[in-house]
């Protein structure tokens, strides 16, 4: 895009400047500007831009993804054991961080990576985040009271 569009602009500078000169005929511009365009054409279509291929996913997960997740575990992608939280068994056992992991294996980043009991524990005044909807069964914060569900 970028690439082809100063192709064609470059294309079109030497075309103007051979197209300047006195002693050139129609025919002799027309000729330069087609083979200007095969021969940068020819140059960039050779290496098939690996740009295309950089949305690519992604590992094997060692558990099916939507397995990996129990009421009380959260398997671990990479290697299937099972964690309360994963992110310090991330970093210690494999040296990735949280979106490291969810890079890898093209994970959603509202996924949790907690198990759901265990951020319930943790805070269970407000319901376990990512988890569903949030249901905000205490104190409504600010003015919210006319929000309802
Ligand atoms: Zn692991």
């Amino acid at each position: 895009m970028t690439k082809s569009q100063s192709k064609e602009d470059m294309i079109a500078k030497i075309v103007a400047a051979y197209a300047s000169r006195p002693d050139v005929a129609a025919d002799d511009i027309v000729a330069l500007l087609a083979r200007l365009r095969r021969e940068m054409g020819d140059e960039s279509a050779a290496p098939s831009t690996s740009e295309a291929h950089a949305a690519e996913p992604v590992a094997e997960p060692a558990v099916p993804i939507d397995k990996a997740m129990t009421k009380d575990k959260v398997y671990c992608l990479c290697c299937g054991k099972g964690f309360k939280m994963l992110k310090r068994h991330l970093g210690a056992e494999h040296g990735l961080s949280e979106a490291e992991y969810r890079a890898m294996f093209g994970l959603p980043e509202d996924m949790p990576l907690v198990a759901p009991s265990y951020s319930k524990k943790k805070a269970d005044y407000a319901k376990s985040a990512g988890f569903g909807k949030y249901a905000r069964t205490g104190r409504p914060a600010a003015d919210n009271d006319a929000k309802v569900s």
